[in-house]
């Protein structure tokens, strides 16, 4: 599925979460639940650093609101736009609820690229593709228009430690 006006809106708003997290501190990355009709429902943003979890993600806390507050149908139809793309853990956790089409800025691989050429460690989980994880998925990313403004943020929270 090609990226729309829409989906691109729902993107940017998705980056200023991650802005936000990395403000506050925490893994510049941000996640909004749209609904089929195209009303946002949900958003959050990282909380690893602000609470000492690090299974606190937007993407996973965006699944666990939509058992609590969608129809099977509903997720189903729903579309989740996220700065960077789900990591294992968080494509596990989409496919586990039933929810719908994924749109991500920056991939996974971009995101490891990133940090590798910035001197940092590998991550714990292996970067893999949401569809490795979960290949019944529809997923579209990177997008490259919005791909700077994440990588920004990325090098900047690396940067800092
Ligand atoms: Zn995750």
């Amino acid at each position: 599925m090609a990226i729309s006006d829409d989906d691109l809106i729902h993107l940017r708003r998705a980056v200023a979460l991650a802005r936000e997290a990395a403000e506050s501190g925490d893994g510049p990355f941000g996640s909004v639940l749209v609904d089929a009709g195209g009303v946002e429902r949900f958003a959050d943003r990282n909380r690893e650093q602000s609470t000492g979890d690090a299974t606190r993600h937007p993407e996973l806390e965006i699944a666990r609101w939509a058992v609590a507050n969608l129809t099977p149908d509903e997720r189903a139809a729903a579309t989740v736009y996220t700065s960077g793309e789900h990591c294992a853990m968080c494509s596990a956790a989409h496919a586990w609820v039933g929810l719908g089409r994924i749109a991500y800025v920056a991939s996974a691989e971009q995101i490891a690229g990133w940090r590798q050429s910035e001197g940092s460690a590998p991550s714990a989980v292996a970067p893999l593709p949401i569809t490795t994880i979960a290949p019944g998925l529809t997923v579209d990313g990177p997008v490259d228009e919005l791909v700077p403004d994440v990588r920004a943020l990325i090098v900047r929270a690396v940067r800092q430690g």
